[in-house]
């Protein structure tokens, strides 16, 4: 290690969610490598106040304005400017002084930040896969024209992208493993009545409430065929979900001589988010190492897209291509949402962005504009299929 190397100077854009915990973490074992530079949340700014006085960043922003004073008199005492609204979030990653930006904030708000960072020409590790699934065209255009790298968090992406490395030749296949969830066993009938409670405990993976039931549903894999696609260049029909309920193999890639390079490890987010902030180094870490005589079997099967339709409906929407996936993907936070507060049944979130999908004005070629009207639109109309229900 170069020891006159400046310290990385890092904003984590959701800071106090599990990525960004996670993050300061990986931060947190190499003071000498990384620096928390900004922290943001949206809500919780008592966590937020307690990371930054640990952490001193130079800058923290409360996305919610209704904290902002609580947020201000917790940190008075420190020299920690302290900002508030969303638009704060896309001027504080735009500082000279930040050289990476993890985009950890969850949903579609993650997108005007990640744009404002790439036109500020900074490298982007990308937890927030929505943006992706959104915008993929577009932010991939303006990391060409700002020629802005993207390192993947994503276990799977992160996978990939290892699986890469020193490669020339195209890509035959990506597969893409799943766990499968909570919900991988049951059968349609037993789907009918699964509540928020059963699908906030995912069998291998501690995650934030929406991509946790995002994976109880397989939505979440489906994003993730979105976001390889426009990461990797590569069509969906080259792209095969391969459920892996041990979460042990993190994903492969297949050559055209038949052979196929795979990542493997414990499941463990910090070894993608750390891999993103030392890229192209590898660092020492004191995480837990794969025990190969305890893991007595890796199993491999296909995935249900009738059980688990939301999956064949992230295909359909890359298949129809331009604002599709902007569609499926507000349909779907306000599903997820109203199922976490008991609104909507889980079988019943696939059919209202279904619903969605084929009500919605379809954009072949949307702008950054269209965007953001597809998103409100869509978001309308799921909204309004969504009744009020008796308690689960
Ligand atoms: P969490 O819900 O745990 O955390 C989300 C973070 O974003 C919190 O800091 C939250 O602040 C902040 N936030 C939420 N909404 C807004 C908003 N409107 N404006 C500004 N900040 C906001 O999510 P995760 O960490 O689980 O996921 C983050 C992203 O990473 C998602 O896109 C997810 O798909 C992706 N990802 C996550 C993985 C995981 O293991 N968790 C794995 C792979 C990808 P507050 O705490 O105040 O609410
Ligand atoms: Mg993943």
């Amino acid at each position: 290690m170069n020891q006159e190397q400046r310290k990385k100077q890092i904003a984590i854009l959701g800071s106090t969610g599990s990525i960004g915990t996670q993050a300061l973490e990986v931060i947190a074992e190499h003071p000498d490598r990384f620096e928390a530079r900004v922290l943001t949340a949206n809500t919780r700014w008592q966590l937020l106040a307690e990371q930054a006085r640990r952490f001193l960043p130079a800058t923290v922003v409360i996305a919610d304005e209704q904290h902002y004073d609580a947020l201000a008199a917790a940190l008075a005492d420190l020299p920690i400017q302290v900002y508030t609204g969303s638009d704060a979030l896309c001027q504080v990653v735009q500082s000279s002084e930040v050289d990476m930006v993890l985009t950890a904030m969850v949903g579609f708000a993650g997108l005007a930040p990640t744009i404002a960072a790439i036109r500020a020409r900074k490298p982007i590790a990308l937890a927030n896969k929505e943006t992706m699934v959104v915008a993929g065209e577009l932010i991939n255009r303006l990391c060409r024209e700002y020629e802005v790298p993207i390192l993947p968090v994503d276990s799977e992406h992160s996978a990939i992208f290892q699986s890469l490395i020193g490669e020339v030749s195209p890509i035959e296949k990506i597969i893409l493993t799943a766990s499968g969830g909570p919900f991988r066993t049951f059968s349609r009938q037993q789907l009918e009545d699964v509540t928020p409670a059963m699908a906030l405990k995912h069998p291998n993976w501690d995650m934030g409430a929406k991509i946790t039931i995002d994976s109880a549903s397989m939505m979440n894999k489906g994003f993730e065929v979105i976001e390889a696609k426009w990461l990797f260049g590569v069509e969906p029909d080259r792209i095969q979900v391969v459920v892996h309920p041990q979460s042990v193999v993190h994903s492969a890639v297949q050559f055209a001589d038949g052979a196929v390079k795979a990542q493997l490890g414990v499941p463990d987010m910090r070894v993608p988010i750390q891999l993103a902030f030392s890229f192209p180094e590898r660092l020492q870490s004191s995480f837990d190492r794969l025990d190969w005589f305890t893991m007595h079997s890796l199993t491999f099967e296909r995935p249900d897209t009738d059980r688990f339709h939301c999956l064949a409906l992230a295909y359909e929407a890359l298949q129809r291509g331009g604002n599709a996936p902007c569609i499926v993907n507000a349909a779907n936070e306000i599903v997820n949402r109203a199922f976490l507060e008991g609104r909507c049944r889980f079988l019943q979130m696939a059919d209202i962005i279904e619903r969605t999908l084929d009500r919605a004005t379809f954009i072949q070629t949307p702008t950054y504009e269209d965007y953001l009207q597809s998103d409100a639109e869509a978001r309308r109309i799921a909204a309004e299929q969504i009744l009020p229900l008796p308690s689960l």
